[in-house]
Parts: structure tokens; C-alpha cells; sequence
């Protein structure tokens, strides 16, 4: 009897052990999640979004096949947070991802790039296909009711810089591609907002 104890022992040590050691996996897998999402739109943040980016540098090199991205950035966002408060804002950044996830193609990248800032890779769209789907987004956007709550509803516009990867280019990295759309976004912005510049 005395060793059937003993062996029952050593069963309830080693599952412990065990049980724990998965617990710690867990939750070190949900802390590496958690880092790479933003916690208010549930979106991948730009830390997740640069080795994505850099992956897909490697592959349409590889491929030969063009990609671009787009900076997509709420006019006078400002504006919203300072008449409605800051948590109308955030309620309304929350609805821009749904209507970026409802909006946009399955195999499209959503990221929450900044504040008000959202950069979407699109890995399967040419660069002449690339201005009607951001201009059906952005009339999208103009159109839909941000509703904050029962005594308030908000409408917005967005202003758009694009910048696509060409393989067959001069070699150029993933923040250069940034900074290409981030100065095509800054243009639409100075030529009036509510519209897309590539
Ligand atoms: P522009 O048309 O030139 O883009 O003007 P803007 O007002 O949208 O841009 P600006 O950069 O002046 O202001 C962005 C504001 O976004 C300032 C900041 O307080 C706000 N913001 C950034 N992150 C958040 C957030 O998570 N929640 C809320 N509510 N506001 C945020
Ligand atoms: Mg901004
Ligand atoms: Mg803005």
C-alpha cells in the first residue's frame, strides 16, 4: 500500500509540475498577443505590422509582383475629441476598424498605425487597380453614421496617401514605402482632405 501512496504521490507532483508549466506557456503566449494588438480596435499594432511588412518585401521581390499600402488618416480628428470628448473619440476610432474590416478584401492587412492613423497593405491589388478600392473606402467612410450614442451621431472624412512596391525599381525598404505614402497623404491633406493622392 505504502508504495502505490508513494507512486500516487509522485503522479500528483509531476501533473502539478505539468499543469503549471502549461499555465506559464499560456500565458506568456496571451502577453505576446496582447503586445501585438491595439487594445482599443482589437487591430495588429505597427509593431506587428514592420516584420509583416518586411516578410512581404522578400516575397513579391521573390515573385516580381507589385504591392501597395495605404495611410489612411481622419481629417480633424481633433475637432471630434475636443466638441465630444475623448471617449467619443475613441468610440468612433473603434467603428473606423469595423467599417476598414467590413469595407476592405479578406487577404487585405489592417493596421492601427498611430493615433488616428490606419495602414492597410494590399498584397493583391496593381497599382492601377489601387484607386477605386480607396476611393469606394473613402466614400464609404463619407457616407457612414458614426453613431456614439442614442443623442449623438458623428460623420467624418479620411484623407489617403498610397505608395506601391515595384520590384523592378531601385531598391527601396519598408520605411522609405512609409514614407512615400505618408508624403502623398500629407499632399492630400493640404489639397483640401477628403480625398486619396497615390
Ligand atoms: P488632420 O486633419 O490634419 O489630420 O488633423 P487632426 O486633428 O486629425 O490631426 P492631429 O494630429 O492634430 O490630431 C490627432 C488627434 O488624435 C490628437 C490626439 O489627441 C488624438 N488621438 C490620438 N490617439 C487617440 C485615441 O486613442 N483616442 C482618442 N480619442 N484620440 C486620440
Ligand atoms: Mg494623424
Ligand atoms: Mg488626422
Amino acid at each position: 500500500f505504502r508504495n502505490v501512496l508513494m507512486d500516487y504521490l509522485m503522479i500528483s507532483r509531476l501533473s502539478l509540475f505539468m499543469v503549471s508549466r502549461l499555465s506559464l506557456k499560456i500565458t506568456q503566449k496571451n502577453l505576446i498577443v496582447k503586445a501585438q494588438m491595439d487594445p482599443l480596435t482589437g487591430l495588429k499594432n505597427r509593431l506587428t505590422m514592420m516584420p509583416i511588412l518586411e516578410k512581404m518585401f522578400d516575397v513579391h521581390e521573390l515573385s516580381s509582383h507589385e504591392f501597395t499600402i495605404a495611410m489612411i488618416d481622419i481629417d480633424h480628428f481633433k475637432n471630434i475629441n475636443d466638441t465630444y470628448g475623448h471617449q467619443a473619440g475613441d468610440v468612433v476610432l473603434v467603428e473606423l476598424a469595423n467599417v476598414l474590416r467590413k469595407t476592405l478584401r479578406g487577404g487585405d492587412l489592417i493596421f492601427r498605425y498611430g493615433g488616428e492613423e490606419f495602414l492597410v497593405i494590399f498584397p493583391h491589388i496593381i497599382q492601377k487597380e489601387i484607386l477605386p478600392v480607396l476611393e469606394k473606402l473613402r466614400k464609404t467612410i463619407e457616407k457612414h453614421v458614426f453613431v456614439v450614442d442614442e443623442n449623438l451621431s458623428i460623420s467624418l472624412t479620411v484623407s489617403v496617401g498610397t505608395a506601391t512596391f515595384v520590384p523592378s525599381e531601385p531598391s527601396c525598404t519598408p520605411l522609405e514605402l512609409i514614407k512615400k505614402s505618408d508624403e502623398k497623404l500629407y499632399e492630400a491633406k493640404e489639397t483640401g482632405r477628403n480625398r486619396v493622392m497615390h
